[in-house]
């Protein structure tokens, strides 16, 4: 599991500012879910070896009225699922009305808080955020998120007493240099299939889980846990053994107001991390939707196997399914590596095929890819379409090996790589897809420098 970073504080202290920075990817993935959660932010988030997620709880100032005490009590719920909180205030503006109230709020949760003073940038830091003492809390951490300054001193102050909470948020690299252990990939093989079942709200989940567990392993896992905790239920099916990770929180619901209750981005983030392999459900009466879209990049970004399940696909008439798949295929066109099947959880059409797409998925992404197969698929690339010329010189890549798998991690040696366009690098990906007769998993290629 990965430990969560809220950023709480009024608006314009910089909280977007410092989310932006630490998620840092240009390809930012920012899942933004409005209505639902209005508009608070997440992210994946990496700072030195530690990997983490950051949530822009949005601005509160803890005095709302009207409308804004529903989304308050949004970022408050946000704040509820974090691990640590920093909550921002601006040097510039110094202490205000809105700080001193949101600071009684905050007060009031038992939590690792941080009080952190952005905008320091040309100020004497010191005095001019000694006002800030009046908060209560025991030290004032500068910042200026905008050039940098202090976040590194301060993500360490933050992140090292939560390593002993979180082993796994270490990242920890893969030796490029040689082949993959064997030892490790045969783990990986014969370990069972961590199975997340994501997806927004309504489209089905707890349906499709009932489904595929039988209706009476459900009271079983009424598990207490907070709305953040997945359920991992063991399974087994065609001798293969599963581990579902269970983010609907499948359950005997006791509140009229449990369906939005149980969905958690946080929640969903953390299943997609801890899995091997993600069973998307979209609804195909609402096709595909922004939300559908984070949720995806999510997907993406970590590397996962993915299975895409369109859900309440009973009852249509078949005009209507022609179009949904038309829109599909214009939407999802980047997702093609992923299996696309169309389901009724609720009468179990289609279910039992689904298990078959994760196992193609787990297989492809755990297969021993052997370094001579490798540099001679690389070899028949290079030989149907040469690599570009620059500065006069031809890219020339010498040979490759497997770095990693789920997803399998592709290392290519040669000269002048870093010069390659990046169509030439799709272009080498769907080549090795191709050839390796991979499904349901993405390939991820990486270049070095010389032999
Ligand atoms: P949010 O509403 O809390 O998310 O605040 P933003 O991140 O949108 O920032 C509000 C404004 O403060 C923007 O104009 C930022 O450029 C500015 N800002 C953010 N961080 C810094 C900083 O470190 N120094 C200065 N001088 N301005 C900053
Ligand atoms: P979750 O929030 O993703 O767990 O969604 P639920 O499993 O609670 O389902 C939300 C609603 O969609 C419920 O009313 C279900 O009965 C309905 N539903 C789920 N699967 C299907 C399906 O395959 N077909 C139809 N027509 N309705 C479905």
């Amino acid at each position: 599991m990965l430990p969560v970073v809220a950023l709480v504080g009024r608006p314009n202290v910089g909280k977007s500012t410092l989310f932006n920075r630490l998620t840092n990817t240009r390809d930012a993935l920012v899942a933004d879910f409005p209505g639902l959660t209005r508009d608070r932010k997440y992210g994946p988030a990496k700072f030195e070896n530690r990997a983490f997620i950051v949530v822009d709880t949005g601005g509160i100032t803890g005095n709302e009225e009207g409308i804004d005490v529903a989304m308050a009590e949004q970022s408050l719920l946000a704040i509820d699922e974090a691990d640590v909180v920093l909550f921002l205030v601006d040097a510039r503006a110094g202490l205000t009305p809105d700080d001193i109230g949101l600071a009684e709020h905050l007060r009031k949760q038992s939590k690792a808080m941080y009080l952190v003073a952005n905008k320091v940038d040309g100020l004497d830091g010191d005095s001019e955020t000694a006002d800030f003492f009046k908060l209560g809390f025991p030290e004032v951490l500068q910042i200026a998120a905008a050039h940098g300054r202090g976040v590194s001193q301060l993500m360490t102050h933050v992140l090292t007493p939560l390593e002993k909470i979180f082993p796994d948020m270490e990242i920890v690299e893969v030796e490029r240099e040689e082949e993959y252990p064997d030892a490790k990939l045969e783990r990986l093989q014969n370990s069972p299939i961590k199975l997340a079942i994501v997806g927004k709200p309504n489209v089905g989940k707890s349906t499709l889980i009932n489904r595929i567990l039988g209706e009476e392993r459900v009271v079983v896992f009424d598990s207490p846990g907070t709305t953040r905790d997945s359920i991992f239920i063991p399974m087994k099916r065609d001798k293969r053994e599963y581990i579902l990770i269970d983010t609907a929180g499948v359950r005997k619901r006791r509140k009229v107001s449990e369906t939005v209750e149980k969905f958690s981005i946080v929640k969903t983030l953390q299943a997609i991390e801890e899995s091997n392999v993600v069973l998307l459900v979209i609804d195909a009466r609402e096709g595909v939707t922004d939300q559908d879209l984070s949720l995806l990049g999510f997907v993406l970004n970590s590397g996962r196997s993915l299975v895409l399940a369109v859900n309440k696909w009973d009852g249509l008439e078949t005009h209507v399914k022609e179009e949904i798949k038309r829109e599909l295929d214009r939407r999802l066109g980047f997702v093609d590596f992923a299996r696309l099947h169309f389901i009724s959880a609720l009468h179990g059409t289609g279910v039992g095929h689904l298990f078959e797409s994760v196992q193609e998925a787990y297989n492809s992404a755990t297969v021993r890819i052997n370094t001579s197969v490798l540099t001679q698929i690389m070899e028949m690339a290079q030989d149907d379409h040469q690599p570009p010329l620059i500065h006069g010189r031809r890219v020339k890549m010498k040979y490759a090996h497997a770095g990693g798998y789920n997803p399998p991690v592709i290392v290519i040696h040669g000269n002048q790589l870093k010069d390659l366009p990046d169509s030439y690098k799709r272009y080498l990906m769907n080549y090795y897809r191709k050839a390796l007769k991979t499904m349901g998993t993405p390939i991820r290629i990486e270049f070095k420098e010389g032999a």
